[in-house]
């Protein structure tokens, strides 16, 4: 046994491992890291790209808060977009593309530099318990190590089982090992566990593309980034992406070995991403579709692996390979790896407390593919919460809980412990029912603050958020002051299609209007010298708030109605099977979740506003 008792260890060195670690440490707690192999910390299982829609959202929270995985994200891209420009900026979503190698040793060197944390390379086989209390882990190879509370972060690697074809191998990932154990030990403490599944495309050597044949994606001409700190730049010299797509003779090829794909032939019976299906799943589902895109994605700038995005595949190896060879530009391709499926075991969340700890084992934390969510993104910001908390717990801090309304995060974990899930739960933006408020722009302007309380944000990133809120105030105020003559700016207005003006007019009033910036009517009134003085990140956010404004109060002030009933605090272990006005199955499922609050609880599935009522008026 190692003499020293830590004050978190995090099991996995994945994204929400990464994260756990990383937020309880810069807080002050000692951690220990341990994960299978210390080679793979911050390794992207399967895609090489970091956000995209309502995930680039989570990224620029998580950065808010203080967490690292939009720094990881800005050194290691190689190319940006902005997606959904042409929607609302509530819709708008940072995408990079990445270098996978570089990625996953930029999170090493992060995580090496905090002498808060230790790192141990094995497989945690149990979790040590003296009674009921967790005490620690103890690796297969027999060597124990103490702690006050343990995250784990254990991905696809419960007993892992990876399908191509008939043929099956146990691991986590492609070259892996699996873990076993853990899950075996909290079933017999009486946890819920279930099955998921999930794929991955072919790698292909990019040598052997033939890109003339395919249409070439750029970066964003002005790329941004992720991280709102001064730490990271955006990415110079981008690498472009490259769209084909399938056509009938790869779907007929793919057809005849249906019968030897795992999951048509019930092999495989978990459930995986629908949002995320399979090029088998997509050919049997979309049966009237002739051809699927595809994303040929470089998986760094020092390496000719390519990622085919779109082909995710369990079927064998003799199938992907055939079918390839019909698609334009891959005629003659060679494969570096195989696409696989993996199986693996996850918890159900609503065994969780909104703060990630188990309900049936105190200062136990899960975070990540564990909790039976898909993604990157929604896995780090997890073990974010995680770390939080569990620092939060030893050292007596409140625990810290977003709601809603404050972001995606809390959306995300709100979802979980209330609803469950399933199947693999990725992040929508329709999954957010205040989407205005909830914009990838205003993440700093939301959260920071929170960070900085938490002691995990610096005092100069909050300091220039407070700046930036400023500024922006000052910027709206002059506008809603300053007026502009119809000489002045009419010219302007007819170019973008716009109603000239017949008198003197506000320019906060022209900037409402669509197609007209800021930039552009400073420019035409002589406000050169006014606009200079503002960064485009303030003239942007001045913009957007201007632009959104009405909608922006009006959900403002519905969330802050809504979120009233999160103040009534629900007391632990309240017994509801003792109010029996309730419905039987809000009772059960009231008895199960234990909410913290009336808010929680009528979120529920299966609780219905007339429950509420009743609890309300039995709890006064
Ligand atoms: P992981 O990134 O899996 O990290 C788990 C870590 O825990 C690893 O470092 C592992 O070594 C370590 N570990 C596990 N058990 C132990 C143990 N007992 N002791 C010590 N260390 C341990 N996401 C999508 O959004 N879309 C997709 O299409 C998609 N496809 C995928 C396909 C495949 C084949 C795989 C493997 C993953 C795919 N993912 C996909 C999921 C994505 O990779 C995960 O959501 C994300 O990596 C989860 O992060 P995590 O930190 O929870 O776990």
């Amino acid at each position: 046994m190692h003499s020293s008792v830590y004050d978190v260890i995090v099991v996995g060195g994945g994204h929400a491992g990464c994260e756990a670690a990383h937020a309880a440490a810069a807080m002050g707690s000692s951690v220990l890291l341990v994960t299978m192999n210390l080679q793979t910390i911050g390794q992207m299982s399967c895609n090489p790209a970091m956000g995209g829609i309502a995930k680039g959202q989570i990224i620029r929270e998580i950065d808010a808060l203080g967490g690292k995985s939009a720094v990881v994200s800005d050194l290691s891209t190689i190319q940006f977009r902005m997606l959904n420009r042409s929607k609302g900026p509530a819709m708008w979503s940072p995408r990079t593309q990445n270098d996978r190698t570089q990625f996953a040793l930029t999170w090493r060197e992060i995580l090496e530099k905090n002498p808060n944390i230790d790192f141990w390379q094995g497989t945690v086989a149990s979790l040590l318990m003296k009674g009921k209390q967790l005490t620690g882990i103890r690796t297969d190879t027999g060597i124990a190590f103490q702690s006050r509370s343990v995250v784990l972060t254990n991905g696809t690697f419960l007993n892992g089982l990876m399908h191509i074809g008939l043929k099956h191998f146990s691991g986590g990932r492609s070259g892996e090992g699996v873990s076993m154990g853990i899950t075996e030990q909290l079933d017999s403490l009486g946890f819920e566990t279930g099955r998921m599944k999930t794929g991955t495309p072919p790698r292909l050597d990019g040598r052997t593309i033939d890109y003339s044949k395919t249409v070439e994606q750029k970066g964003d001409d002005l790329p941004n980034k992720f991280s709102f700190s001064s730490e990271t730049q955006p990415v110079k010299n981008q690498k472009s992406c490259f769209i084909t797509y399938t056509n009938p003779k790869v779907h007929d090829i793919l057809k005849e070995y249906f019968d030897e794909s795992p999951m048509f032939s019930g092999k495989i019976q978990s459930t995986g991403p629908r949002y995320c299906p399979s090029i088998e799943d997509k050919i049997e589902r979309f049966a009237q579709r002739d051809r699927h895109q595809l994303f040929i994605e470089p998986e760094g700038r020092s390496t000719v692996e390519i990622y085919l995005n779109g082909f995710s595949t369990s079927l064998p190896y003799e199938a992907q390979i055939k079918a390839l060879h019909q698609i334009e530009g891959l005629e003659k391709v060679k494969l570096f790896r195989a696409g696989y499926a993996v199986e693996y075991d996850y918890f159900p969340p609503t065994q969780l407390k909104p703060t990630l700890e188990t309900k049936a084992v105190e200062n136990l934390y899960f975070a990540g593919q564990i909790n039976g969510t898909t993604g990157y993104e929604e896995a780090a910001c997890q073990g974010l919460m995680a770390g939080i908390n569990a620092h939060n717990k030893n050292k007596n801090l409140s625990p810290f809980i977003l709601t809603r309304k404050d972001g995606y995060i809390g959306v995300l974990i709100d979802d979980l412990v209330n609803k469950g899930t399933k199947e693999p739960y990725r992040m929508f933006t329709s999954r957010a029912e205040y989407r205005i408020l909830l914009r990838q722009d205003n993440a700093d302007m939301r959260l920071a603050e929170l960070g900085f309380q938490l002691g995990l944000q610096s005092e100069t990133y909050f300091n220039s958020v407070q700046e930036k809120k400023k500024q922006v105030q000052e910027v709206i105020g002059f506008l809603k002051k300053q007026s502009v003559s119809p000489d002045q700016v009419n010219g302007y207005l007819e170019t973008t299609q716009q109603a000239p003006i017949k008198q003197k007019c506000k320019l906060l009033h022209l900037v409402k209007r669509p197609n007209v910036f800021i930039n552009d009517l400073a420019k035409e009134s002589n406000l050169n010298e006014w606009l200079q003085q503002y960064t485009q990140e303030v003239l942007e956010q001045s913009e957007i708030q201007i632009k959104y404004s009405d909608y922006i109060e009006k959900e403002r002030s519905i969330a802050d109605k809504l979120s009233n009933l999160d103040k009534l605090k629900i007391y632990q272990n309240f017994d509801y099977d003792s109010v029996k006005a309730l419905s039987s199955e809000a009772r059960e499922k009231l008895q199960r979740i234990q909410p913290v609050s009336l808010g929680q609880a009528s979120r529920i599935s299966g609780v219905a506003p007339s429950d509420i009522t009743i609890l309300m008026a039995y709890l006064k």
